[in-house]
């Protein structure tokens, strides 16, 4: 028995980020191909969707740079990049421990990838960009018809 009744929690704060000065961003080569290669020859579906048995998403899926944000490279160290994907913490889809010991040279490494819909990437309220990870990852595990975040499907 619970002595604290389901209630919604509201939070709200400010995050301010020291964005490293860079290109404009485009797509490169190897994010084309390491994009390609996730959803289309591996058949990747949307991280959470497919966690949460969902039907697959109507809408495009996304690769989204999971442990260092692209516009963030700059400011990375890709020794210690390497050292995370080495531990296989988050290692999505295998390709850490295919490529253990390799050098992390850009953003764009597929080790640094993980597929999403566009809900799960970028809708308000519930997308990677618009919410904090341990809410973020919550959802990836909630029961069957249970939303933990609450927010738009709106992209
Ligand atoms: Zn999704």
């Amino acid at each position: 028995m619970s002595n604290v009744k389901a209630h919604e929690t509201k939070h709200t704060f400010t995050e301010i980020v020291e964005d490293p000065e860079h290109e404009q961003r485009s797509a490169s080569a190897e994010f084309e191909r390491n994009r390609k290669q996730l959803i289309i020859t591996d058949r990747h579906g949307c991280f959470v969707c497919e966690l949460l048995n969902l039907p697959p998403s109507p809408h495009p899926l996304e690769a989204h740079h999971f442990l260092c944000e692209w516009s963030e490279w700059n400011d990375a160290d890709g020794s210690k990049m390497q050292r995370v994907f080495d531990l296989g913490v988050f290692d999505f889809y295998g390709y850490s421990k295919k490529l253990q010991g390799c050098d992390v040279k850009s953003p764009d490494d597929i080790r640094n990838l993980v597929i999403l819909c566009m809900k799960h990437h970028r809708a308000s309220g519930i997308g990677i960009h618009d919410t904090t990870a341990p809410l973020w990852f919550s959802q990836s595990v909630a029961k069957d018809g249970i939303d933990i975040l609450e927010g738009s499907d709106e992209v």
